[in-house]
């Protein structure tokens, strides 16, 4: 993208990109609340570097985290550095504006003025998700020959996962099943991964960060890695792989404002679809322009006079349309978030509806196209994904009408997937390592197609496989 385009869609995006900063900072909590008991992490911090690792993983997320733990577990010597920040996560306003809606970082604004979120913290964008498990599509690794059945089976067996119980389902998620159902749709609940038994009835903050250890995050597998002895070093950015003699040994890193350099038999880059393209680019092993998929989503919402709601988990239950490439599913938001979109929308008449508002998720399996630059993502929609959206916000304002829901507006299109930019069978092997030896990424830039499912427990099952095989003698 030219510098021009950039700066042209700053200044159309700014406007609201101001009022959503503006309504975020005036809502955020003086304090943290009181009943917040902060789920704190065990993982040893910062202690002192070693001369030399095992393995050195990048980022900190759903792949990287599952790969450390791995390797911990089976006695390999392990760093793992993430740009983030690792402080206990309070379910504030605050940290996750910290984790997710700095622009350049957390947020990207797209060529076409839409806005690509990712969380950058311990546990990458799993601390801020909606925890919705979807299993991973045998066919599609089938095709590049890899079976993730066996780390699936595993992950289900220790993993909390499932629909949540009746109690815990909200009743906006309600009475949008029952709308949906009442179309005919086969709107189930979603398989979650969240503990019930200490999730509460009338919580909202999942997408803050759950403060109460009650939703799995890659920060559990993190303490569970550091258990097993790996060290974690956050605020630690990497800046790129060193190469000797072809092979990866190691990398560069500014922490505290300092370069330094750390050395392993192996390196694992798990920066998400975004930081692990860059790191090969900056690394000088790909070029800067990797394409993507982002699976875009739209907030179709309408109000209601008898339900004083807005505090419950998303996603609680949907449907998906596979061979469409299109899902539904009830999203309702934190109120400030709700307040960015009323506002972005320009429908500043619905400011202060939050409590009766129903929104209904619509996302899609968008083109790979765009691309991730050195200091840029972007993934303007396609025709065909305009198409996709179209039908699907289609369906949720027929839900919607179906339940009497009125003053019904959408929000502009938004991702939060980044995923496919070095994709298994391009810029990976089977076997996730890169053309260069001792070098390898796990995270969702390896995921081989179009995609539009939620990616997470994918990662974990990618993650598994490849600790297993980076561990065997
Ligand atoms: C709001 C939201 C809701 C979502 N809801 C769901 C959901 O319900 N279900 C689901 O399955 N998925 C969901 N997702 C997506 C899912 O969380 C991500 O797809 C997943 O976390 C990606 O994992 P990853 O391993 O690719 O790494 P990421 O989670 O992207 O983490 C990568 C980490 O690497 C770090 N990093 C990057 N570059 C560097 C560098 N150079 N040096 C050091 N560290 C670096 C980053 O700071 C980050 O912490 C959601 C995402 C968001 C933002
Ligand atoms: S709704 Fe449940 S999982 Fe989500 S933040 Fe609250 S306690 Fe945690």
């Amino acid at each position: 993208m030219a510098g021009d385009d950039l700066a042209g869609t700053a200044c159309r995006q700014l406007p609201a990109l101001l009022i959503l900063t503006v309504v975020l900072t005036a809502q955020a909590p003086a304090r943290i609340l009181s009943d917040i008991a902060a789920h704190p992490t065990s993982f040893p911090m910062n202690a002192a570097l070693s001369p030399s690792y095992d393995a050195i993983v990048v980022g900190s997320g759903p792949g990287g985290a599952t790969v450390a733990r791995q390797l911990a577990r089976r006695g390999s010597r392990v760093l793992v550095l993430e740009q983030g920040s690792a402080a206990p996560l309070t379910g504030t306003l605050g940290q996750m504006a910290k984790m997710a809606a700095v622009p350049g970082k957390g947020v990207f604004i797209q060529r076409d003025a839409s806005l690509l979120v990712q969380g950058i913290t311990a546990g990458g964008s799993s601390a801020v998700n909606f925890a919705t498990a979807a299993a991973p599509p045998p066919e599609m690794f089938a095709a590049y020959g890899i079976d993730l059945a066996p780390a699936l089976r595993e992950l289900r067996a220790e993993l909390p996962i499932g629909p949540l119980p009746d109690t815990l389902v909200g009743p906006m998620a309600t009475r949008i099943m029952q709308g949906a159902r009442g179309l005919g749709l086969d709107w189930q609940k979603l398989d979650k991964m969240i503990r019930p038994q200490i999730c509460r009835s009338g919580c909202w903050r999942c997408a803050y960060g759950c403060p109460f250890g009650a939703k799995w995050s890659a920060r559990d597998f993190l303490d569970e890695a550091g258990q097993h002895g790996a060290q974690l070093l956050d605020r630690a950015r990497v800046l790129r792989v060193t190469l000797e003699d072809g092979r990866a040994t190691g990398v560069e890193f500014m922490r505290d404002g300092q370069l330094q350099s750390a050395k392993a038999r192996v390196v694992v880059l798990a920066g998400g679809g975004v930081g692990s393209p860059r790191l090969l680019h900056s690394s000088g092993l790909r070029p800067g322009d990797s394409s993507f998929f982002s699976d875009p989503v739209i907030a179709v919402m309408g109000s209601v006079d008898d339900i004083d709601g807005g505090a419950e988990v998303p996603m609680a239950a949907g449907v998906r349309f596979d061979a469409d490439g299109i899902s539904l599913a009830d999203m309702t938001l934190p109120k400030p978030m709700y307040q960015g979109f009323t506002a972005q929308a320009g429908r500043l008449d619905r400011l202060f509806a939050h409590r009766r508002t129903l929104s209904i998720m619509v996302k899609i399996r968008d083109e790979i196209g765009g691309a991730v630059g050195p200091r840029w993502a972007s993934k303007p929609l396609q025709a065909s994904d305009r198409q996709k959206l179209d039908t699907g916000v289609g369906m949720a304002r027929e839900i919607l009408a179906a339940v009497g829901a009125t003053h019904v507006f959408q929000s502009r299109h938004f991702a939060a997937h980044p995923g496919g930019s070095v994709r298994i069978g391009d810029g990976v092997d089977s076997n996730l390592q890169t053309g260069v030896a001792n070098l390898f990424v796990c995270d969702a830039s390896v995921i081989p197609q179009a995609w539009g499912l939620p990616p997470t427990l994918t990662l974990l099952c990618l993650g598994v496989r490849l600790g297993e095989h980076l561990a065997a003698p």
